[in-house]
């Protein structure tokens, strides 16, 4: 029996992963839930899963004390106290399924309590791949991706030999504006960008799609995942969403990993691995499709990517500095302050106002994360 942790447990992955706990309940049980802001769902989850801790925002917290005060659970601060859950000792696998940079800490914490780490979050690795990375060798903790491009690329490399990689061809399914054109952007409205043709996400991550922002941060998070230069990650629109990423070996052979789009099947491997177990989920239909297309993502239309494979390339703190400026500029257009496409123009001018540092310590990644956020609002006025 495996205890799970699982951080961000009302949004669309955590909701997910109960449900494969829920599907493998001889193998997996629910230690610990959080959640920041939907504390009703989380009282919910809390009594059908049973977990030891739960953490919500401060401000909800008298009330869940008292809704589930018949049941034995130990309620903590969500903004203070996911580091020390992600290290409880009888924690064995961390699900981080919440999104945005607040993830750093307990992700950091996980790895460095030799935890295995199953991250949906990106925006982690995007800011501190390095020390993570670096952190989980030192302390023997195993990193399996959730994201389901990046649990394709780290199954298609299972049992290989890295001298015979040669590429890696990470998948785009396009966003909502594949077949929009450049011109009409200026027009779309939140509504717009949020209908995804082919993921049900949350919807930070669905505005990132339709940028292609999200591509670029997956480049950066592959880069680190599985110690690649950028140079050698390609990316390649498949707007069916069926190849969830491949790999190119030394002799020209491409190997793909293909599923239905549903993220019960890389969180389940991530749970399971190195096993595999019946998912329940329906079988890929090849032939249902009958044609499956791939494209090259169009930078032009698309700035997002080129602007973040360039970070990738530059590294340092850049990353960082993105991330956080992307985070805001998504933000105030999903409150309509601002058009989508200022979002790209905003980033790029925060992350070309950088001065770059070479260091990746916590302390240059948490000042770059500020300063970005700072000049980023500033900006936008
Ligand atoms: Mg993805």
């Amino acid at each position: 029996m495996k205890n799970v942790l699982i951080l961000g447990s009302t949004g669309s992955i955590g909701i997910n992963a109960l449900k494969v706990i829920e599907h493998l309940s001889d193998s997996f049980r629910v230690i610990g839930l959080t959640a920041y802001n939907n504390y009703r769902l989380l009282e919910s989850q809390t009594r059908k899963f049973r977990p030891k801790y739960i953490a919500t925002h401060e401000k909800n917290l008298g009330y869940l004390k008292k809704a589930l005060s018949g049941i034995k659970v130990k309620t903590m601060d969500v903004e203070r106290d996911l580091g020390l859950m992600a290290s409880l000792p009888e924690v064995d696998i961390v699900v981080i399924a919440m999104p945005g940079s607040a993830a750093l800490i307990p992700f950091l914490s996980a790895v460095r309590s030799g935890k295995i780490v199953a991250p949906a979050n990106k925006e982690a690795i995007v800011i501190a791949g390095g020390l993570i990375m670096s952190e989980a060798g030192r302390n023997g903790a195993k990193i399996i991706p959730v994201d389901s491009e990046q649990s394709a690329i780290f199954q298609c490399l299972e049992g290989r030999n890295k001298t015979d990689l040669r590429k890696v061809h990470l998948t785009a399914s396009g966003g909502a504006l594949l077949n929009t054109s450049r011109k009409s952007f200026d027009k779309l409205t939140v509504k717009d960008i949020l209908a995804h043709p082919r993921w049900k996400m949350g919807k930070k991550i669905t505005v990132d799609s339709a940028s292609l922002m999200n591509k670029g941060f997956e480049v950066i998070e592959a880069k680190w995942l599985f110690d690649l230069s950028v140079e050698d990650i390609n990316v390649v629109i498949h707007p069916e969403a069926i190849v969830h990423s491949m790999i190119e070996l030394t002799d020209g052979s491409i190997i793909a990993q293909m599923a239905v789009t549903d993220m019960r099947l890389p969180i389940q491997y991530a749970l399971t691995y190195p096993k595999r177990l019946p998912t329940g989920l329906r079988p890929l239909d090849l032939a249902q499709w009958g044609k499956l297309s791939f494209l090259r993502p169009d930078f032009n239309k698309f700035p997002a990517l080129s602007l973040a494979i360039d970070v990738a390339k530059k590294g340092g703190a850049l990353p960082c500095v993105l991330n956080a400026a992307n985070e805001v500029a998504v933000e105030a257009f999903l409150n309509g302050e601002i058009k989508f496409t200022k979002i790209v123009e905003v980033v790029e001018k925060i992350v070309l106002r950088h001065k770059p540092c070479k260091s990746v310590k916590l302390n240059d990644i948490n000042l770059a994360d500020q300063w970005a956020r700072e000049e980023t609002k500033k900006l936008i006025g």
